[in-house]
């Protein structure tokens, strides 16, 4: 199987064609059409199987068709929840590469740092916003974030946020978000807590597992 095959825009298939990519891996394989039907969906996989394009590939091309060329953001239309400030930036970095043909702008926020060009990026728009919990709710509870139009929620090591301490902050941030929004779960693995928030929070959820 090629990227070719995956009824991506065109767009996107140069970005990936640019980043190297020739064949998608097989969480890849499995996510992305799920990804693009709209479907939730429960990855089981861990860093270094390519899970960061799995989600981050199909989202682009789905708000690509939302936004267009158009140069003017109106809304966050996708939110990444990540454990960690190094896993923020990377997560961005990838959103950044497979959007380099499109007008989606990216941003990654996150805690031990000045929230000022935070808050000013938050200003000038973004597409996706890539958040740690805490700082989430941070700039959440100061009105410097609206999610009211979000179309996907992806929880991105689900495990790792768990034994980090943050799945109340989670659980609260899920709650600040439209029920009919996308939600997209990868874990590395399955603990009770990580199923019980996936059959709480995510609809007929497709399972895939690498
Ligand atoms: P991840 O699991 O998302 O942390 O990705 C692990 C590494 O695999 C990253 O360096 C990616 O750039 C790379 N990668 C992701 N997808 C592919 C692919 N289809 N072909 C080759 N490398 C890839």
């Amino acid at each position: 199987m090629q990227f070719s095959d995956l009824s991506l825009n065109n767009n996107i298939l140069e970005a990936v064609k640019d980043v190297g990519y020739t064949t998608p891996t097989p969480i890849q394989q499995q996510s992305i059409p799920v990804i693009l039907e709209g479907n939730d969906l429960v990855g089981c996989a861990q860093t270094g199987t390519g899970k960061t394009a799995a989600f981050a590939i199909p989202i682009i091309n789905i708000i690509h068709k939302i936004v267009g060329s158009a140069k003017k953001r109106k809304n966050i239309r996708t939110l990444v929840l990540t454990p960690t400030r190094e896993l923020a930036i990377q997560i961005a970095e990838n959103f950044d590469k497979y959007a380099h043909y499109t007008s989606i702008k990216t941003l990654a926020i996150f805690g031990g740092v000045n929230q000022v060009p935070q808050v000013d990026a938050l200003k000038y728009g973004v597409d996706v916003l890539i958040a740690t919990p805490g700082r989430f709710l941070d700039l959440y509870k100061q009105n410097h974030i609206n999610i009211d139009h979000l179309h996907q929620l992806v929880l991105d090591e689900a495990d790792l946020m768990l034994d980090m301490g943050f799945i109340n902050d989670v659980r609260k941030i899920i709650k600040l978000t439209p029920d009919n929004r996308q939600t997209l779960l990868f874990s590395a693995t399955m603990p009770l807590a990580i199923r019980e928030l996936a059959d709480e929070f995510l609809t007929k959820p497709k399972y895939v597992s690498v």
